[in-house]
């Protein structure tokens, strides 16, 4: 790789938590929506074989003719697996029931934790020019989130402001150090990120402070508010933005992309 190919290269980050319902594709599809609005170009993996982020952006299971699923067993090519979405500047891989972790594992390959990391790194990816790669991952350790750890530059952990927020979180952390000690030497968590927070709600305000003097920096400064707009969005295979510009939910999506942007070198 020259050095103008690494300056050009898309950063990649997974966004993870094997918790269930947490906002990971919530988050995933309206990040990577602000990024494109602030005229980055940009591609979702949807990495969750519930297709829950291509469905949200209105990509019909009839027209998932390639998947990400395809796309780590071979068959397909990124010119064939990458699909524009509505939003200009976002397109997508998407995820059929087929990406189960059971027919990944059939797969013998000893390779197998590096199957994303390679298709995303084959030299064909630069026709794109993607300045950022998110990865919406399952709910779940499995092979798969293994594949989206190894693959990235750094880590995005939704924590849903409720109880037991943070159980589990030492689970994740302990596979994130893990996959650095044999894989991925240099992925950093990019920041943990409060969503559903009710600002009314003692829970909430209790769950940030625990989230901040635990893990200090690594809390994203921008917070998620609970808004049913949110919720609402992906029924009609929008992006928050699109959906509802000028909702709270746009309003902490853009300001999320801002913090991120503010990092670019
Ligand atoms: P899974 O683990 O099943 O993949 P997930 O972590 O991807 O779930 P989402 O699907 O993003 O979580 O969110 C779970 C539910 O909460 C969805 O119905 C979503 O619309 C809703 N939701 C997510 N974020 C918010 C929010 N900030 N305000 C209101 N509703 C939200
Ligand atoms: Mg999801």
């Amino acid at each position: 790789m020259s050095d103008l190919d690494r300056i050009t290269a898309p950063k990649i980050i997974s966004v993870t938590n094997q918790k269930g319902g947490v906002g990971k594709t919530t988050t995933t599809i309206n990040l990577c929506a602000a990024l494109a609005e602030l005229g980055r170009r940009v591609l979702l993996v949807d990495l969750d074989p519930q297709g829950n982020a291509s469905t949200g952006l209105g990509i019909n299971p009839e027209d998932r003719d390639y998947t990400t699923y395809d796309l780590l067993a071979g068959d397909a090519t990124l010119f064939d697996a990458i699909k524009q979405t509505d939003v200009e500047n976002l397109q997508i891989i998407p995820a059929t029931t087929d990406l189960s972790s059971a027919d990944l594992e059939l797969i013998s390959n000893e390779k197998r934790s590096f199957l994303l990391h390679d298709a995303l790194r084959q030299s064909s990816i630069d026709a794109f020019a993607f300045d950022y790669i998110l990865i919406d991952c399952p709910p779940s350790l499995n092979i798969l989130t293994i594949n989206a750890l190894v693959a990235s530059q750094s880590v995005i952990i939704p924590l849903q402001s409720e109880f037991y927020a943070l159980e589990g979180l030492s689970q994740l952390m302990l596979t994130i150090r893990e996959v650095r000690q044999s894989a991925n030497r240099n992925l950093r968590i990019e920041g943990v990120l409060l969503t559903m927070y009710d600002r009314r709600n003692n829970l909430s305000q209790q769950v940030e402070e625990d989230a901040r003097s635990n893990l200090g920096e690594l809390v994203f400064n921008t917070i998620i508010p609970r808004n049913v707009r949110l919720s609402e969005a992906p029924s009609f295979a929008m992006s928050i933005l699109q959906y509802d510009s000028a909702s709270r939910g746009s309003e902490a999506y853009r300001e999320l992309a801002q913090e991120i942007v503010a990092r670019e070198a």
